[in-house]
């Protein structure tokens, strides 16, 4: 999914460079510990996995006990945003949280049930949320994360008014603190002696595509489906 870089960053202060640095850091929390060589440094597989999909999972620890809450997420060069009610519990805000995003691209069937595994690319950022109460910067963020989700409908569908904004918060996430990993290829037991048992091996891919659009049964007949939408139908996600 193509990122989208409007509307005029509102979000900024003065004294931040506007990019973030191509390599990411490797900190406490972000130093792969297992499976490092399928860890990656490279920012750029950072931006690639955030714009390739627009579900995430938020983990926060809410009164003592850890929820993994799955929220819709868009981003800007600097920042991933996260919205919900402000009834919702996990978007308080101000505390530690981590997320992820996952992609699956298929099954390792390997030789031995221990080698099996999953190809796939991941992203996890660590950082502490901060509640987005700027109502110039909310706006532009909640339009980053509509436009990543749907590309098109913030300008087709009708803005969000006073009172919805305000049953709105907004969480603003740095992509500073954060990590990748990914696994493509066959399994790994193909040089080991299980090769010698004649078994199949090898991977079953997972793809993704957006189905044709369906209209909602209560529009009036011949109510044309918008381009930006209907483009999307056959096109890959993830
Ligand atoms: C779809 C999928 C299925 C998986 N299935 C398994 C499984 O069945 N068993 C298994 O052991 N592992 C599995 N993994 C890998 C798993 O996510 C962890 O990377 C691995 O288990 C190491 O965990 P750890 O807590 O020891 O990580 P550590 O190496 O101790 O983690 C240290 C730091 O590395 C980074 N990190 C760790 N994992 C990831 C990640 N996946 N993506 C981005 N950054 C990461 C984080 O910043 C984390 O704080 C799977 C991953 C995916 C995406």
């Amino acid at each position: 999914m193509a990122h989208d870089p409007s509307p005029n960053r509102t979000d900024l202060p003065a004294d931040l460079p506007t990019a973030l640095p191509s390599t990411l850091p490797v900190t406490d929390l972000t130093r792969h510990r297992r499976l490092r060589e399928q860890g990656s440094v490279e920012r750029a597989d950072l931006d690639a996995i955030l714009d390739a999909g627009f579900v995430c999972h938020l983990g926060v620890v809410v009164e003592g006990r850890p929820l993994v809450v799955p929220t819709v997420y868009g981003r800007d060069e600097r920042q991933l945003y996260l919205h919900g009610s402000v009834a919702g519990r996990s978007l308080a805000g101000g505390t530690p949280v981590c997320v992820t995003v996952t992609h699956v691209d298929g099954l390792v069937l390997a030789r031995s049930v221990f080698e099996h595994g999953v190809n796939y690319r991941s992203a996890m950022i660590h950082g502490v949320a901060r509640r987005v109460t700027d109502p110039e910067e909310k706006l532009a963020g909640l339009h980053r994360l509509t436009e990543h989700a749907a590309p098109g409908q913030w300008s087709y569908a009708r803005g969000p008014n006073r009172k919805e904004l305000a049953a709105t918060t907004l969480l603003a996430l740095s992509l500073e603190e954060a990590s990748v990993k990914i696994r493509t290829g066959a399994p790994d037991d193909g040089d080991g002696p299980d090769a010698e048992l004649g078994l199949w091996a090898g991977t079953l891919p997972l793809t993704s595509f957006w189905g044709a659009p369906v209209p909602d049964p209560l529009l009036p007949p011949n109510t044309p489906v918008p381009g930006h939408i209907a483009r999307r139908a056959g096109t890959r996600h993830g």
